[in-house]
């Protein structure tokens, strides 16, 4: 898009801050109001789990990850899942926000490069809509997130790579270890070729518990994948 036609476009759609909603002078680039900005729940800031990136109180390895077997090489999130990122996860669930995806990708694209910085990275894939999520939305959020992620990070997107199968709950709706049990077996491959030695990253819009990245690491390994690395926008605490 040229520069003329964004500004044209922000005179008439007024940007806004992708956590708070407040209007944004139509010449910034960056979504983000300079509160938001400022109070953020920075991950970077905090000791964190050397694996799932959650905040830790000594920055080791938390339970969770030391007693299951862990199919990523590591999940990253800029942000805690509090206000104001949660606000701006809950948002981005609706097509009507899919904007935002293009100023929170910023965010999690500079955290893969902080965490993830030596990795050489193939491509890009995202966890598959949940089928009850699309029916009630019809938009995907993951895919989304991944496309614009994939872009800053000048890798390629691998769409519909996985797909859900059987019948799955809700996993808000369940407690940690039903969670893991849930997503066991729900998702397939569908395109293994495409994914055969290659390094992925793989994305989400928010992490819990980690089961279900760990879930399509562990398929997408199965099918022939080299290592999976993950990041979502924000992890919850522990
Ligand atoms: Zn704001
Ligand atoms: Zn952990």
């Amino acid at each position: 898009m040229s520069k003329a036609m964004e500004l044209l476009l922000n005179a008439l759609f007024p940007p806004k801050c992708v956590f708070c909603s407040v209007r944004l002078p139509i010449n910034q680039r960056i979504y983000v109001c300079a509160e938001c900005f400022d109070k953020l729940p920075y991950c970077r800031t905090e000791k964190r789990c050397t694996h799932c990136g959650k905040p830790t109180e000594d920055g080791g390895m938390c339970k969770d990850c030391l007693l299951r077997r862990n199919y990523t090489e590591g999940i990253t999130s800029p942000f805690v899942y509090k206000e104001p990122a949660k606000d701006a996860v809950v948002a981005f669930k609706k097509r009507d926000n899919a904007y935002r995806g293009r100023t929170l990708s910023l965010f999690v694209a500079e955290m893969v490069r902080y965490d993830f910085g030596g990795v050489d990275f193939d491509g890009v894939v995202s966890v598959p809509p949940r089928r009850l999520r699309m029916n009630e939305e019809g938009y995907d959020q993951a895919e989304c997130l991944a496309r614009h992620t994939a872009r800053r990070l000048g890798l390629t997107y691998y769409p519909n790579v996985m797909r859900q199968v059987g019948n799955m709950q809700k996993q808000s709706t369940l407690s940690h270890n039903a969670r893991f049990d849930n997503v066991r077996g729900g998702f397939a491959v569908r395109c293994p070729d495409r994914i055969k030695g290659k390094t992925l990253l793989l994305i989400d819009d928010v992490c819990t518990t980690g089961a279900t990245l760990e879930e399509c690491a562990k398929i997408l390994r199965e099918s022939g994948a080299h290592r999976v690395y993950a990041a979502t926008i924000a992890t919850t605490l522990l």
